[in-house]
């Protein structure tokens, strides 16, 4: 017995990174997985891997949800769950942002997911689930990250919001607030073949040993951990809430 047997789940930004981990663990946990990404030949890929259904997502455009959905229901009629997963991140002091970089990340982090919602939960069946991938930055600031921690901290004004409307058709929507995850979007160099990720990863050890509590940085199957949690029925008394995964670094700061 899987802990999503027979549920269906559209994970966005499900190519890599968290998402592709949460796809991965959903589909391992007897989930139909819909996998939803703007990268269509790795998505395609996972998804052909795990016996999952990929569809082109741009979670930006309105169009664009309404054809995932309608491309999840043809193909299994029902959806119980969605990640809003997708992401992206932007470096930059508030003070130098142009207004095109705030508005590419609003668009994207805080816009994609209200779209999520607006457009999955009326279809979805009563008794299911949202998890949207807020941040550590949803709940503190962090200087060079100015608009996306403002859409992170949107995100989970947002979560529990829905939590609030959904919760009287059952359905669950939670946050997630993962601190530093080792995927493409905190090691940018890992994705690029002319860059010493090794080296950039090495240099991120040092810093991340430093910073968090547990000495190192978090794995992307870790985060999908807590997201099988908010999706599954071991939640199933949770709703509105954040959920941070940081190694402990929003506990506070050690002076020793
Ligand atoms: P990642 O860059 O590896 O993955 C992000 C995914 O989102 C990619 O597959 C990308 O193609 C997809 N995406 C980007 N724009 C999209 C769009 N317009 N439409 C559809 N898909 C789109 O990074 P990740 O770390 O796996 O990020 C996943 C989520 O976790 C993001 O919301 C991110 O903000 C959040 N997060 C990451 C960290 C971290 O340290 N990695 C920490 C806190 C929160």
């Amino acid at each position: 017995m899987g802990k999503l047997d027979g549920r269906v789940v559209l994970v966005t930004g499900g190519a890599r990174g968290q998402g592709e981990q949460e796809a991965r663990l959903f589909a391992a946990e007897g989930a139909r997985v819909v996998v939803a990404d703007v990268l269509d030949e790795r998505g395609q890929a996972l998804a052909d891997e795990i016996g999952a259904l990929y569809t082109h997502l741009d979670v930006r455009e309105e169009d664009s949800w309404r054809h995932a959905l309608d491309t999840a229901q043809q193909a299994y009629g029902r959806v119980d769950g969605l990640v809003n997963n997708a992401g992206i991140l932007r470096f930059n002091s508030l003070t130098d942002t142009p207004l095109d970089e705030f508005m590419e990340v609003v668009r994207v982090n805080q816009v994609g997911c209200f779209l999520g919602v607006r457009t999955v939960a009326p279809a979805m069946a009563d008794g299911g689930t949202i998890v949207n991938t807020a941040s550590y930055t949803g709940l503190a600031g962090m200087a060079a990250v100015g608009a996306y921690a403002a859409t992170k901290h949107a995100i989970v004004g947002l979560t529990r919001v829905a939590a609030l409307e959904l919760a009287p058709r059952g359905i669950r929507v939670n946050a997630m607030c993962p601190g530093a995850i080792d995927t493409p979007m905190s090691n940018p160099a890992a994705l690029d073949p002319a860059a010493d990720a090794e080296e950039t990863a090495k240099a991120l050890d040092g810093l991340y040993r430093k910073l968090v509590p547990l000495g190192r940085i978090g794995r992307p199957e870790e985060v999908a951990r807590l997201a099988l949690f908010l999706t599954s029925d071991d939640s199933s008394y949770i709703t509105g809430q954040p959920f941070v995964i940081d190694g402990g670094w929003l506990a506070g700061v050690s002076i020793t």
